[in-house]
């Protein structure tokens, strides 16, 4: 669901190459003014669904509507959108200037009010008095800043963006993330924005579509996606997490009775899952609390199997009794923190309490 009204409607959109299915009957509506990512492993179809909303592949089968037009026979060009790809292409035989104004050639612009909008859209990725630059002048992060400017300058109704930061170091990258953000706040487009990279995700979008092998497993805020996960295959991709065996004994109305590996009898919140049969429940390794000492309270004894130390936090492995792997731990190292010092090999007690199990659905 979207809270605005769809600017872009996916309906059963599938894309064959021969006999490779790239993308497999994918429905999305996406909002007008929404940061959306596509979000996914290499391979899994998100470059092809950017390129069909481009226009640079025919769909298959299904029908793309952007501001409530039919696309399948408006050409590229034509089309209220425009991309921007992972290699900042831009030309290098032109000027800062030239290049932002390049997409505005053939509109009849006056000179002056030509540089006016070059100027505005300089001021906006922050490169004010850079116009007369040419790209080998330019950093990695401040070439992609004025493939956006040259993007944005038509004022599209869509921008699709394609892996645009992948080629930047990390700390560029992050500090691209938020002119990203502060960007697409500031000119109110919407955004579709591919990458393989789920804290990028997260930080940046509204709403993430998590795709694998062609399909969109679940379309979820950056929240809904890391704390409620539907299915396994979504909970491995975002973020880190442990799975554990269970079985369903009894079930009713939003709460179901399980029995848990290593946990024993639980009563997790349940809203999307079978009434019987095997399931298996999910928990974020920052949600179970680790103690040097036993503290009461259902506590399982473990053994540190190691810990990496990541600054901020933490990370153990811990072997629990009952449990077929190790189960992964993350606390926080601060000053405010108590902080759990054990060594690895020493004793521990791990705690998972029942508002840390996420019960996952089927596939
Ligand atoms: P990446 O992050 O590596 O770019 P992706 O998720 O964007 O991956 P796509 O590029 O959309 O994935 O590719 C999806 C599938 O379709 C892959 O199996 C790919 O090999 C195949 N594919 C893409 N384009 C073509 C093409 N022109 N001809 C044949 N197969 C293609």
């Amino acid at each position: 669901m979207t809270e605005t009204p769809p600017i872009i409607s996916l309906r059963r959109v599938a894309k064959s190459f021969g006999s490779v299915t790239a993308v497999e009957e994918v429905s999305i509506d996406i909002g007008a003014g929404e940061f959306f990512s596509l979000l996914g492993p290499s391979g899994c179809g998100k470059t092809t669904l950017l390129r069909m909303l481009a226009g640079f592949e025919d769909v298959s089968s299904g029908e793309i509507v952007i501001d409530g037009e039919p696309m399948a026979d408006v050409p590229p060009n034509l089309r209220p959108v425009n991309m921007v790809f992972q290699n900042y292409a831009i030309f290098p035989h032109l000027s800062v200037a030239d290049n932002i104004a390049y997409g505005l050639r053939r509109a009849k612009i006056s000179r002056a009010q030509r540089q006016r909008l070059v100027d505005e859209m300089l001021e906006l990725v922050r490169l004010p008095g850079y116009g007369a630059r040419r790209a080998h002048e330019l950093s990695g992060g401040q070439r992609q800043r004025i493939a956006l400017a040259r993007a944005l300058i038509l004022r599209p109704k869509v921008l699709l963006l394609d892996e645009p930061l992948g080629a930047l170091d990390k700390q560029l990258r992050e500090q691209m993330q938020g002119e990203l953000r502060r960007l697409q706040r500031a000119v109110g487009i919407t955004f579709v924005f591919v990458t393989h990279d789920q804290e990028e995700a997260l930080t940046l979008s509204d709403r993430i579509a998590v795709m694998s092998k062609g399909h969109v497993l679940q379309v979820d805020t950056p929240a809904r996606l890391y704390e409620a996960p539907k299915t396994r295959s979504v909970a491995g991709f975002v973020g880190s997490m442990n799975f554990l065996d269970a079985r369903v004994l009894a079930r009713e109305g939003d709460r179901a009775r399980l029995e848990i590996e290593a946990l024993g009898v639980r009563d997790v919140r349940a809203d999307h899952i079978p009434t019987h049969g095997r399931v298996c429940v999910a928990v974020r390794p920052e949600n179970i609390a680790l103690h040097a000492k036993d503290p009461g309270n259902a506590a399982l004894p473990g053994r540190v199997e190691a810990r990496s130390y990541l600054g901020e936090r933490s990370h153990w492995h811990v072997r629990v009794p009952g449990m077929a792997e190790p189960l992964a731990v993350s606390t926080p190292n601060g000053v405010l923190q108590a902080g759990a010092h054990a060594a690895e090999g020493a004793p521990v007690w791990v705690r998972l309490g029942d508002e840390a199990l996420i019960l996952l659905g089927a596939e």
